[in-house]
């Protein structure tokens, strides 16, 4: 790397899609960012925004027959904008892995074992893992010289106690198939943790947070003193909290119930919780937006809006006691991703009755718009409250950076 490579590259490969952005470390500019849309699927889609030089959005349709073509098309409209793969500004590759299990607690600059090591963990995240893998071949067939680093979604979470990580099942069972609890949205909990230590002035070591990353997936952790102790999902990101789509905690026997009594397949049940359950399931909505202005339109379609509302709420006060439980202490609340970023009155909702707690939200710091980490606690509340916005591209990057110019 030379010393004026500066930039990195954050990739996050889905099965039919690429997030990017291109930033700069010497401060966090991002010069660059984009989306590829239904690669594969006849006509594909790409939106670069051209940050650097203020310019327009620019779209682009066709045919995009695989992560290679779309990283091509991705790589001739970052070149068009001067900021092309070949710079030598360009210091390394980040990318989002999903899972990295046990192995990665960190992350990790990627060569041929490490590579395999990812694969060899594709059965514990199939939907994910392959395409994090495509997007890591992809990239490296056409920067082979380039450093690239692999960013696991898991890694933070890695430091939970063997008690909070251990599913109460047969240990052997267990052990043989790697069931246990990982935890995910890991970038996330590690970012939004530290700033929070930050907007109170404190090192990340002094404080215990309450991370609630409440997106389209949501969950929570408890970080105590900058480590994570507990967090909401588990083996998969279907346990925890209600999200958009997914039912969240649920009794297993539920699903041994719809595949003998209701005569669900295999296949049907894990859709019907990870798709059609959550908000959606409840009221047919998963956009908070919406169910807000349902409920504000009242009636009986209000009703059930209202209903998936309540049954959000209570659970995320079920893990803001049980984590105030297992952290002792705790010195701060941070909500945090699309919901807990926007949402004002789903916050106040959820602190709600939890003066004893020491938690309480004052209405006009809650109702301020901004995009700074904020406290929205009165000034007499032993908790603090706060909305710190994610970002996770920042948040790999950093990783990235760091690693390669150590
Ligand atoms: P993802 O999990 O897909 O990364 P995001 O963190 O972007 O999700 O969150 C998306 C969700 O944020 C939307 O589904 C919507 O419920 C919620 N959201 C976004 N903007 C607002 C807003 N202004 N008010 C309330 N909710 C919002």
């Amino acid at each position: 790397m030379t010393a004026t490579a500066t930039r990195v590259l954050v990739l996050n490969s889905g099965s039919s899609s690429v997030k990017y952005q291109l930033l700069d470390m010497r401060d966090g500019a991002r010069l660059a960012a984009g989306l590829v849309e239904r690669i594969g699927e006849g006509t594909s889609r790409l939106a670069h925004t051209p940050l650097a030089t203020g310019g327009e959005k620019r779209e682009t349709e066709g045919a995009m027959a695989d992560h290679e073509a779309a990283l091509k098309a991705v790589a001739a409209e970052l070149a068009a904008d001067g900021l092309g793969l070949d710079s030598p500004q360009l210091a390394a590759i980040g990318h989002r892995v999903v899972h990295g299990g046990l192995e990665f607690t960190e992350p990790t600059v990627i060569d041929d074992a490490v590579l395999e090591e990812i694969e060899r963990l594709v059965p514990l995240a199939p939907l994910h893992n392959p395409a994090n893998i495509t997007g890591i071949r992809t990239a490296r067939a056409l920067r082979p010289d380039l450093p690239q680093v692999a960013v696991f979604d898991t890694a933070f979470h890695t430091t939970m106690p063997e008690h909070a990580a251990r599913y109460a099942i047969d240990v052997a069972t267990a052990d043989r198939h790697r069931i246990r609890r990982y935890g995910f949205h890991g970038t996330s909990h590690a970012y939004v943790s530290r700033k929070t230590a930050a907007l109170l002035g404190k090192d990340p070591s002094e404080v215990n947070v309450i991370v609630l990353h409440l997106g389209n997936g949501a969950s929570a952790s408890a970080v105590a003193g900058g480590r994570c102790v507990d967090t909401s999902m588990g083996l998969t990101p279907l346990e925890g909290l209600v999200m958009g789509t997914r039912s969240g905690d649920i009794d297993p026997a539920v699903t041994f119930h719809l595949k003998r009594v209701a005569g669900m397949s295999e296949d049907e049940v894990d859709e019907l919780l990870n798709k059609k359950s959550g908000l959606i399931g409840l009221c047919g909505d998963n956009d908070m937006r919406e169910i807000r202005r349902r409920i504000d339109a009242g009636g009986e379609d209000g009703e059930r809006a209202r209903l998936a509302f309540d049954v959000y709420i209570h659970r995320l006060k079920k893990y803001l006691g049980a984590y105030s439980a297992v952290l002792g202490r705790v010195d701060a609340v941070a909500f945090t991703a699309g919901v807990g970023e926007n949402a004002a009155p789903l916050r106040e909702a959820a602190i709600a009755g939890l003066e004893e707690m020491g938690m309480a939200v004052d209405a006009d710091l809650n109702d301020r718009r901004s995009d700074e980490p904020r406290l929205i606690s009165p000034e007499y509340a032993r908790v603090a409250v706060a909305v710190v916005p994610t970002d996770e591209e920042l948040e790999i990057a950093q990783q990235t950076y760091a690693l390669v110019s150590a």
